[in-house]
């Protein structure tokens, strides 16, 4: 099989090539480097090994000499291997030497590459490398000398000559040496400099200065150093978006988690997953949809398990339900339905189950029957309100929530009030964090509601609900939530 370098940009998880995205879905091993995207890893088959092979506390570095040995090994046996490498492997990531190796012992490889940090970082700190009439060429230079070689091989005289945009990589240590070369070289001293910390992730800092000052500017590693006139340029994008620089937590169920953490990460959010609920499944038997009036569905879960376990198990699709009427909760169940080819015939105005209610015509005979696929534990409001309408309700439990176990730090970081807000989604989500925590997190961060409902838990629960959404979808959650931290930047 192929052993396949791939880039994996410099850290926003977007920035991985399609042609990336396609080998790690197929991949049986996966080789990775320190500050590589978990999200990344994520995209592996679950059951792949992954094999980690950087520096980091606790771990024992790899030398390459065994991440080399390593590859040809697992690419003599016929496994599909991954090396994913920060930015591109070719672009001072010891790439090179990893195709060499593999390339003498005959192994397959490929190439896959990357957005380097080098042109991805400051990218994102608004910094185009070269410019019309500003900058026409740019230099990549490493900072940091391979200490074996005893020599130097970088001519600062001859890059600072050369002019035009230089970006040093692995420098952030040795600014104040590296800017003293350049200007001895030629630069002038107030040429502009920016260094861009841990780019395109949540926590990129662009400090700013000039060759006189950097020394002195802060410069902290990992950093893209950029050098030249191109530097003074800001056409600031990602840290001017409404949510950089603060973390919101999200509570929900993985497999739920992802319309939010989109929207949030689009609005520049760093988002902390601390899953408080799990999805299980239990088992059910579609009865004779035959029999029923309504077929009510209060989640797109409900939706996803009622079609996709329930009906396809008994092979059956949407067509079951040609003689049903349709009942939807919110647009995210309806969303859902539409999904798998069916138009709800009823969506109430207020996403929450007294607004279903109150939408519901009465029975138009008295004993209709409904039929309501939900969650195993849910509030009695619909079974006893469609009961008083004159209608029979069957409810039918087609999955279960229990409590999840999250990632132990990104729970200790909730905790410890280390993250700047809290959102909850439902009743269950509030619970259940407050179960995994064990504790209210001190200081309490902003807490985000999504509607009454769930509010109401949360002051049982005791936490402060600091806003709650208008419209009760995540939309409206990300609404409320954005207009708080509006309102505490003006305050
Ligand atoms: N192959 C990588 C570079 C590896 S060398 C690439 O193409 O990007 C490691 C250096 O890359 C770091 O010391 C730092 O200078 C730079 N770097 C890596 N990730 C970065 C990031 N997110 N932001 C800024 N610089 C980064």
């Amino acid at each position: 099989m192929t052993v396949s370098l791939v880039g994996a940009g410099p850290g926003d998880p977007g920035l991985l090539t399609l042609r990336g995205a396609e080998v790690l879905r197929l991949a049986d091993v996966v080789v990775y480097d320190r500050l590589v995207a978990p999200a990344l890893l994520d995209l592996a088959p679950a059951d792949a090994e992954r094999v980690y092979a950087g520096k980091a506390p606790g771990h024992n570095e790899m030398s390459q000499d065994e991440i080399n040995a390593l590859l040809v090994e697992r690419g003599q046996n016929g496994q599909a291997v991954v090396r994913l490498k920060g930015g591109d492997p070719f672009v001072f990531g010891r790439g090179g030497e990893e195709a060499e190796a593999l390339a003498a012992a005959r192994v397959p490889f490929e190439i896959v590459p990357g957005i380097t940090s080098a042109v991805g970082a400051p990218a994102y700190a608004g910094i185009p490398v070269t410019h019309r009439g500003v900058s026409t060429h740019l230099t990549v230079v490493t900072g940091h000398e391979d200490p074996g070689k005893g020599s130097t091989d970088v001519d600062w005289d001859a890059l600072a000559k050369a002019g035009g945009t230089l970006v040093i990589l692995m420098g952030a240590g040795r600014i104040g040496e590296i800017a003293d070369r350049l200007v001895a070289g030629g630069l002038a001293p107030d040429t502009p400099v920016a260094a861009v910390r841990n780019g395109t992730r949540a926590d990129q800092r662009t400090v700013r200065a000039t060759l006189a000052t950097a020394a002195g500017a802060g410069v902290q590693p990992p950093a893209a150093i950029v050098v030249g006139e191109v530097a003074r340029l800001d056409l600031a994008w990602f840290e001017s978006r409404p949510l950089f620089g603060r973390s919101v937590v999200v509570t929900r169920a993985r497999e739920q988690a992802s319309e939010l953490r989109r929207r949030l990460e689009a609005l520049g959010a760093e988002v902390v997953e601390v899953p408080s609920i799990a999805i299980e499944p239990v088992p059910f038997a579609v009865p004779d949809l035959d029999r029923y009036r309504w077929l009510v569905f209060t989640s797109a879960t409900g939706v996803g398990a009622f079609f996709d376990r329930g009906l396809a198990s008994a092979g059956l699709d949407a067509r079951a339900l040609a003689g049903l009427q349709v009942a939807a909760i919110g647009p995210g169940t309806a969303a859902a339905l539409a999904d798998r080819g069916v138009r709800a015939d009823l969506l109430p105005e207020r996403f929450v189950a007294e607004a279903l209610l109150e939408a519901f015509p009465p029975a138009s005979a008295d004993g209709e029957r409904v039929l309501l696929a939900r969650a195993a534990q849910a509030r009695d409001i619909l079974p006893a309100g469609l009961s008083d309408r004159g209608y029979d309700v069957h409810v039918l439990p087609v999955y279960r929530t229990v409590a999840a176990s999250p990632d132990p730090a990104a729970r200790e970081r909730v905790r410890r009030g280390g993250v700047d807000a809290l959102t909850f989604t439902s009743s269950s989500t509030v619970t259940n964090l407050c179960d995994v925590l064990g504790d209210r997190p001190a200081p309490q961060p902003l807490v985000v509601s999504i509607g009454p409902v769930t509010s109401k838990t949360a002051m049982e629960r005791g936490l402060r609900v600091d806003v709650e959404a208008a419209e009760h979808t995540i939309a409206g959650l990300v609404d409320a939530l954005l207009n708080a931290f509006r309102r505490s930047r003006r305050g």
